[in-house]
């Protein structure tokens, strides 16, 4: 078999690999890069332009994993999306607002080439998607004549990091290779962790996200979600807001259910959750989903068990900052232009406002600056807002979606595969985990390709 690398970049980056197997192409994700713009944000796709790609499977609707999807399909025009069930209601909501934060940034960062695509491409796109359950065998590859052998098959094992999010089994007729795409092997409050037990395979595609992050010595989630509500319920005690910036898919809704179960069992006075209206969409559509998945209380309905605000253009901006309220909105990193830059904006000067980080904030992001800011001095926050001094009490809480570097090195391990190949990781994630799965696996072949790198195994 044969994977290249697509990222564009060293670093976690835009996912996107390209697997050959058996004279058949599967390209397994189609992510943005994060952090660039404009073209420099897409996967390698002209470098493999003149191949034919039978198929396309998606990990998760995370935008560094799905957000080039349309222009992925107008070099591959024929291949067919397979994406796991719950994605599949998930994926054009993802791809309408990658239209909206486009067109916004065209405007905005003067990015003439975007939107990359429009509205209309992924309402006819969608069409194509096709779902799947967890664990049921698919064909993905196009027979070239009437009568081809077996054909390669793609099986969905849930990775328990977003909902209908999965990593990807494929089977050639001589070899296997398991796609780890994101994944979280310990419950959250909704998911119920990975289920990779079952997986075998020659040859391991593995994320690496937290390779360069130690674990503190007896760390644990309960632990940290025990401090979060400590310091929620201080600061609502004291009448000051709570910014609890996260992601819209994922993130937010697995911290809306754990304030609802905290609210329900009255470890947390009962307070209206302001959220942004992408959150809004998600959390319709994990509702939708209780009953559907093995998640952990299936009825639990977010909608019904708090009390919601959706804000509306303009609020984060304008609304009252007094009288405790809990703001749970976008962007964890705090980008320009986001109620949870807005509001970082207007809280951080006032000593008595609060602002916990609950998720990874790049250090070259809005809030990854605010989160390296010293009490009392000035720095530089975002360019819209220029130098501002920092008042108010900020803490971090551990509550990742990915999986810590040794269950990561154990899972490898316990695999066994011949060769071990590792993305999604920065430089010194990748060489961790590297250099403690060669240890575990002496005879494995561990592997790092740069971006372009194509690896025959
Ligand atoms: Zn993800
Ligand atoms: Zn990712």
């Amino acid at each position: 078999m044969r994977i290249t690398n697509l990222n564009p970049a060293d670093e976690i980056g835009a996912s996107a690999w390209l697997v050959e197997m058996d004279g058949h192409r599967l390209l397994l994700d189609a992510g943005m890069h994060p952090k660039r713009d404009g073209r420099e944000a897409l996967p390698l796709f002209d470098t493999v332009a003149a191949l034919k790609v039978d198929a396309i499977a998606l990990s998760h609707c995370h935008h560094d994993h799905v957000g080039a999807l349309p222009v992925a399909l107008r070099h591959f025009p024929e291949a067919r999306v397979f994406v796991p069930e719950q994605s599949y209601f998930l994926l054009p909501r993802v791809l309408h607002n990658s239209v909206n934060v486009m067109k916004r940034q065209k405007v905005e960062l003067q990015i003439a080439e975007y939107p990359l695509f429009d509205h209309r491409e992924v309402e006819r796109l969608s069409a194509v998607f096709q779902a799947c359950r967890y664990r049921q065998v698919v064909e993905w590859g196009v027979p070239p004549h009437k009568r081809a052998g077996r054909m390669p098959t793609l099986e969905f094992f849930d990775a328990g990091h977003v909902l209908g999010s999965a990593g990807v089994l494929v089977r050639g007729r001589k070899e296997t290779l398991f796609y780890t795409g994101d994944v979280c092997f310990a419950a959250q409050t909704l998911l119920s962790g990975a289920r990779f037990e079952d997986v075998r395979a020659d040859v391991l595609l593995m994320e690496t996200t937290r390779g360069a992050t130690a674990t503190p010595k007896g760390f644990t989630r309960e632990a940290e979600l025990e401090r979060l509500r400590a310091a929620i319920a201080a600061a609502l005690a004291r009448g000051a807001c709570v910014l609890l910036p996260a992601f819209a898919l994922g993130r937010t809704q697995e911290l809306m259910a754990w304030l609802a179960l905290q609210m329900r069992e009255g470890h947390l006075p009962r307070r209206k959750i302001h959220i942004g209206g992408l959150g809004r969409v998600f959390t319709e559509i994990y509702d939708q989903h209780a009953h559907r998945t093995e998640r952990l209380h299936p009825g639990l309905v977010l909608q019904d068990s708090l009390e919601l605000d959706v804000l509306e253009a303009g609020d984060a901006a304008r609304m009252s900052l007094t009288g405790g309220k809990i703001f749970l909105v976008t962007a964890g990193m705090m980008t320009e232009h986001t109620p949870a830059h807005d509001l970082a904006a207007r809280m951080m000067g006032d000593a008595s406002q609060c602002i916990f980080f609950v998720g990874y904030a790049d250090p070259d992001s809005p809030g990854g600056r605010l989160k390296a800011s010293k009490a009392g001095r000035a720095f530089h926050f975002s360019d819209s807002t220029g130098k501002q001094v920092r008042r108010c009490q900020i803490q971090t809480f551990d509550l990742s979606a990915h999986a810590q570097r040794e269950e990561l090195v154990d899972f490898a391990a316990g695999l066994a595969p011949r060769a071990v190949v590792l993305g999604h990781g920065d430089p010194a994630a990748r060489q961790w985990v590297a250099e403690q799965v060669q240890e575990r696996l002496p005879r494995a072949n561990v592997l790092q390709p740069a971006p372009g790198a194509e690896l025959s195994l």
